[in-house]
């Protein structure tokens, strides 16, 4: 039998659904506070609802009152009605606590998706699209690691051991200083949403000795991950100066910061279980250790090399002043690009000892920046340093133009500091520096351009008023 109140449910579910879910959004948008110490949920931990008064208790109080019950005789009824809380604590509560004193909720960050799913790994041209955005030139580069990173990702998601075992794909990238190695790695990694750990190999010592252990950046990782094994063993690991490590020549004492480095990583980046200290870089009875396996961690090692072109050009000039087709001895001295011809052979000159090149079998090399290249750093990428100060000034409806001459200026001022593209920041930090103060202080200023005399020191930048013809200025 349906009564009257059934039927007027079944005209409008939904009216009356919307408004229950109103009233508890309203009050869902404050935290809980805790009847009995007064600390919020954000502190205190998740509350218990207590059915009568419509009042909440942490659990730490709940458990304090448990225990008051135990030795005081306080009955179940009398605490789920909240009665004796203030006899037990020798406290004066207000009935309820006032909406005033309730503390707003932190918004919860919504989920980000994304840009590429580990899950559907995207196909190698889809993620060097994705780095073409972010990173300028290196075409080579971007190439050979999105087809690595796709046969790595594809290895872990199929997970299979059988006799085919896919091997792992860890990197050495070569490149001069500021030519993008470490930015492609933190590109990549924050597009596939994967924690990304950038360790300095010339900090990671022996095992016993000053200075990290080499397990330390596996630590790292897990850090990045926040503390979760399962996202930190899916995780990129990124050793930068991996030159650095090379085994020392001509030495008799042990080599403590290269050789056996080199030995320690073995492990590490063919696969193995390490013990790692949780929230801490180093081991000691205080820290909790945790097992992390780094069979799926992708390694990429990278480094200047300086000095290697040489090593390539004595083996190379060699090679060709012998036998019948043998040219001068010199003719590779001014070749260029002569790293791109890098071969095991001379890593292993150079003093990478063969095991652990072994154990990186993709090899590529990054060339240094030209005046272009540059120039393209500073307005193309996502977020081109120019189009970061572009909207910086716009929240001032300020507009922010730059000469084709000035960004010419910039690109070889920074070629002539020699520390690639990291040179740019520097520069348009201290030119911007004046306009990011001056201009706020006159509201009539609609669009100033930086030319190139102002990066040369010989002039100003043109300011244009809002509504008026350009007016050059001079200080
Ligand atoms: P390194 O090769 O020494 O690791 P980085 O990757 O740290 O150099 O480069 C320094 C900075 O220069 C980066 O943060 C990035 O902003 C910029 N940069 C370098 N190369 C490029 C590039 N090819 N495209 C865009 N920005 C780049």
């Amino acid at each position: 039998m349906k009564g009257p109140d059934d039927e007027l449910k079944e005209q409008e579910p939904e009216e009356t659904g919307k408004e229950i879910k109103k009233e508890t959004d309203d009050t869902s948008d404050y935290e809980d506070i805790c009847y009995v110490c007064r600390r919020p949920e954000s502190k205190a931990g998740k509350m218990i609802h207590l059915p009568v008064n419509n009042i909440c208790i942490c659990s730490d109080c709940m458990q304090r009152s448990l225990n008051a019950m135990n030795t005081q005789q306080i009955s179940y009824e009398d605490l789920m009605k909240g009665m004796n809380l203030a006899d037990m604590f020798g406290m004066d509560f207000q009935e309820t606590i006032p909406q005033s004193q309730k503390l707003k909720k932190k918004k919860k960050k919504e989920e980000v998706k994304p840009l590429l799913d580990l899950k559907h790994i995207p196909a190698p041209h889809q993620i060097k699209a994705k780095l073409d955005e972010y990173v300028i030139g290196q075409d080579q580069a971007k190439k050979v690691m999105s087809v690595a990173v796709y046969n790595h990702y594809k290895r872990v998601a199929t997970d299979t051991m059988d006799e085919i075992e896919i091997e792992k794909s860890n990197m050495l990238m070569i490149g001069p200083t500021g030519c993008g190695k470490t930015y492609l790695v933190r590109t990549l990694a924050r597009l596939l949403d994967v924690p990304l750990a950038i360790a300095d190999a010339t900090s990671l010592t022996e095992a016993g000795y000053i200075g990290d252990d080499i397990e330390s950046v596996v630590s790292k990782l897990l850090a990045a991950a926040d503390n979760d094994v399962e996202k930190a063993e899916q995780g990129i690991i990124f050793i930068d100066e991996i030159d650095k490590i090379a085994k020392k020549k001509n030495t008799t004492s042990r080599d403590v910061s290269g050789e056996s480095v080199q030995q320690g990583l073995l492990k590490l980046l063919e696969g193995s279980e390490v013990e790692v200290p949780v929230g801490a870089n180093s081991k000691n009875a205080m820290v909790p250790l945790t097992t992390v396996n780094t069979r799926n961690i992708l390694f990429i090692c990278g480094g200047a090399f300086p000095d290697l072109e040489n090593v390539i050009k004595e083996r190379l000039n060699r090679q060709s002043s012998m036998g019948f087709g043998a040219t001068l001895r010199d003719a590779w001295d001014n070749a260029p690009d002569i790293l791109e011809q890098v071969t095991i052979d001379d890593l292993r000159n150079y003093g990478m000892i063969p095991e652990f090149i072994g154990r990186l079998p993709v090899i590529f090399t990054l060339k240094g920046l030209d005046k272009n290249a540059m120039i393209r750093i500073l307005k193309e990428p996502k977020n081109a340093i120019i189009k970061q100060y572009q909207k910086l000034l716009r929240l001032d409806e300020v507009d922010l133009a730059f000469d084709d001459d000035a960004l010419e200026a910039i690109a070889e001022r920074a070629m002539a500091k020699k520390t690639g593209a990291r040179a740019l920041r520097s520069i348009i930090e201290e030119f911007m520096l004046d306009i990011m103060y001056e201009i706020p202080k006159d509201d009539n200023i609609g669009r100033v351009t930086i030319t190139r005399p102002y990066i040369e020191k010989t002039g100003g930048p043109r300011i244009e008023m809002r509504g008026v013809a350009s007016l050059p200025h001079n200080d």
